[in-house]
């Protein structure tokens, strides 16, 4: 296992599919990514690519996450963090800027001496829509 993480593929596999992933506020399943890859890599496994991803996101490099889609998403990770709002009524996603939450984190830091890992946050609500028209 390990020394199948050091082949010359698991590393063009890690290249492809961070190419896929290269524009800002791309997420796409495991299996959407094994679609796109298999234009430069046509032998590619589903497998492959889900190894491929978990290598990524233990780096830091890959953000894995569920957006109520019913599969989980994967994204880049870039310097400027994102995070979301999801509308679990009508599915509306509103993206925030790591600014936002950045405060809390730091918040948190101070308060318990927790340094918050987490590179995407998703949190499900109702938007302002749709608890209108709850009421
Ligand atoms: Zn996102
Ligand atoms: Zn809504």
């Amino acid at each position: 296992m390990s020394q199948a993480a050091k082949t010359p593929r698991a590393s063009s596999a890690d290249a492809a599919i961070l190419q896929v992933l290269r524009p800002e506020l791309r997420h796409l399943t495991s299996k959407q990514i094994h679609t796109a890859v298999r234009k430069q890599l046509p032998a590619i496994s589903l497998v492959t690519v889900y190894r491929s991803l978990e290598r990524l996101a233990r780096a830091g490099q890959v953000s894995i996450s569920d957006m109520g889609t019913g599969a989980v998403v994967y994204a880049r990770v870039t310097e400027s963090l994102h995070h979301h709002l999801i509308c679990q009524d009508c599915g509306g996603i509103v993206t925030i800027e790591h600014a936002e939450v950045g405060r809390w984190f730091a918040a948190l830091s101070r308060r318990h001496g927790f340094k918050v890992t987490t590179n995407h946050l998703v949190l499900f609500g109702l938007c302002a829509g749709c608890q209108a028209t709850h009421r």
